[in-house]
């Protein structure tokens, strides 16, 4: 299993931190500019949210001038809560669907991490207060955010934020390096195009939502796992096998080794049978 590698706050470009879980938790990030801190998400619970702000005011004490969420999902966003109140910019979609899923998601939620419960309940709604369609630019006192929607992925509004001068793309949860991708809310199909538009930005350094932080080559390697699942699964689809059958017939091949095969691999075929037919 790919579980070790390099926690905590990483400076991967000056003033660009990556903050980065073990086992393929959740990851985030921080922005440091002159007299202001942009952070990008804010992980699931308050604990989580005020770590990562302890690792900003080792850094700085600029205060915090906006927060970017790059998908609704709570793990990303639940901690919007107990920051600092700033102007919170998302997709469209994002907010959307943070207001339409909130109860569903925090019950789903609530069963896959019964021990945090008791940290995420009482965490009330905060939803995006900027929302856009397909680009945005955050135009900071040295350098400039470029917000960007590359097509369904991981869910219908991720959010990549690329910072051309570092050479830094926060993926959120479109790259998950050395875990299967998550694909509940996700469009597997349509998730290669969107990786691949990815790797075309020429990114040396990818913050994913989940793993360690990579390269372009680590963004690849997640498009060859998701190419070669949803290939198999198009053709147990064109056979006619059940969703059940075709995750039978799955080989992972040099894949084999990921993380969270169990739990994420029906939901990807779940949901690319779901593109297949149409529906979604
Ligand atoms: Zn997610």
């Amino acid at each position: 299993m790919a579980s070790e590698y390099e926690t905590g706050a990483i400076e991967v470009a000056s003033g660009v931190f990556a903050f980065i879980q073990a086992g393929g938790a959740t990851d985030a990030g921080f922005i440091v500019d002159h007299d202001e801190v942009v952070i990008i998400d804010t992980l699931m619970t308050a604990s989580l949210a005020n770590q990562m702000m302890a690792e900003v005011r080792r850094v700085t004490n600029a205060p915090i001038s906006y927060i970017i969420n790059t998908h609704w999902h709570g793990d990303h966003v639940f901690g919007n809560a107990v920051l600092p109140q700033v102007p919170i910019i998302a997709h469209d979609t994002c907010r959307e669907d943070l207001f339409s899923e909130w109860e569903t998601h925090r019950a789903f939620l609530r069963e896959l991490y019964p021990a945090l419960w008791p940290e995420m309940e009482p965490l009330k709604a905060t939803p995006p207060s900027i929302t856009f369609e397909t680009k945005a630019t955050l135009h900071l006192a040295s350098r400039s955010l470029e917000l960007m929607f590359l097509g369904r992925a991981h869910t219908r509004g991720d959010v990549v934020v690329y910072l051309p001068d570092a050479g830094v793309a926060f993926a959120g949860d479109l790259a998950f390096h050395k875990y299967i991708p998550n694909a509940r809310d996700g469009f597997p199909v349509d998730w290669i195009t969107a990786a691949a538009r990815l790797e075309r930005l020429g990114a040396d350094v990818i913050v994913p939502g989940h793993g360690p932080i990579g390269t372009n080559s680590d963004l690849q390697e997640m498009r060859g796992c998701l190419e070669l699942v949803v290939a198999q699964v198009r053709k147990s689809y064109e056979k006619g096998l059940t969703e059940g059958q075709a995750y039978v017939a799955l080989q992972l091949g040099p894949f084999n080794d990921w993380g969270r095969q169990e739990d994420r691999l029906p939901g990807v075929i779940k949901r690319a049978y779901m593109e297949l037919r149409g529906e979604i």
